[in-house]
């Protein structure tokens, strides 16, 4: 590179000797530097303004240092793309390629952790589900993490199941479900917290706690209520009374209905959200339901 005349201040070898750097002098034009890496013995040019403000780096001992990263983590670094400042290219041990953050390989590494296959692991996912007579096919359909969707091989019904219920074979299919329908089940309504605008939702569940804490997906700040919860003879039963009231209360009362992109992910369901004045209906209709099924016969 043609050298520039001119002098190298003595400010401008603190600053580089700081950051690891010795100048060697000055090149191009006013505004660059000839560094030596004191580490790596590199040559490089850095920007004046860069040395003298700002911290220099040395991006061929950035290079040597993600390569043994990546080596501790489990992978081989196969490039840094350029025009990607936080992402490089990894092979792992077994045969995948992935984009990682670089800072992430580097915590993996300093944790003594292993880089996971994202492909490998949704094979898994795959066998796991196939074992129950499901199928894996794809992100769960609202995007939530630790949901996938799939399809029921005996109806061909898709819907999404948490990943860890799925592995243990611990889902019924929402259309033809064995087991549910003839089980005890319940009709709940819950009144949802959710910041600045307080919803109802109304649904039957077997095991209503559950949906509560695990399946809707609520932020552990929101704060839910469970004003009732109807015991019902089946799921069967439950599921017929549920969907009559939804129909009745879209037909009578669509106002009172909150459309899904106004409460989005914060509940994770499509619909059978209500707002807080439905309240009245919904238990008017909740107490003819009581009376077709008294409790005692449950
Ligand atoms: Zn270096
Ligand atoms: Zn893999
Ligand atoms: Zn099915």
């Amino acid at each position: 590179m043609p050298a520039f005349a001119g002098v190298v201040k003595k400010e401008w070898r603190k600053a580089a000797l700081k950051h690891g750097f010795e100048i060697l002098g000055r090149a191009l034009d006013r505004y660059w530097l000839v560094l030596n890496c004191k580490v790596c013995k590199t040559v490089q040019l850095k920007r004046l303004n860069v040395v003298r403000d700002h911290a220099p780096i040395c991006h061929h001992c950035i290079h040597i240092r993600r390569i043994s990263e990546a080596e501790a983590a489990g992978a081989a670094l196969l490039s840094e793309p350029s025009g990607d400042r936080k992402y490089g290219l990894y092979k792992l041990t077994c045969g995948h390629t992935v984009r990682r953050q670089y800072s992430r390989v580097q915590t993996a590494a300093a944790g003594g952790y292993k880089l996971g296959c994202d492909e490998c692991r949704e094979a898994r996912y795959a066998r796991e589900a196939e074992v129950h007579g499901w199928r894996l096919i794809g992100p769960a359909s609202d995007g939530r993490l630790g949901y996938r969707q799939y399809q029921h091989s005996t109806c061909g019904h898709t819907q999404d199941v948490m990943i860890g219920n799925m592995a243990w074979g611990d889902c019924s299919c929402g259309k033809c479900g064995q087991g549910w329908p003839s089980k005890p089940s319940f009709i709940y309504l819950f009144k949802i917290d959710l910041p600045g605008n307080p919803v109802l939702k109304l649904g039957y569940s077997a095991r209503p706690q559950k949906r509560l804490k695990h399946q809707l997906g609520l932020d552990r700040a929101v704060n839910v209520e469970v004003p009732r919860v109807l015991p019902m003879l089946s799921g069967h039963d439950a599921l017929t009374e549920e969907t009559a009231c939804h129909r009745s209360l879209l037909k009578e009362r669509p106002d009172l209905i909150v459309p899904k992109d106004e409460f989005g992910s914060a509940i994770n369901t499509q619909s059978e959200i209500y707002k807080l004045e439905a309240s009245e209906i919904i238990n008017g209709l909740l107490d003819r339901i009581e009376q077709r099924n008294p409790s005692d016969r449950i």
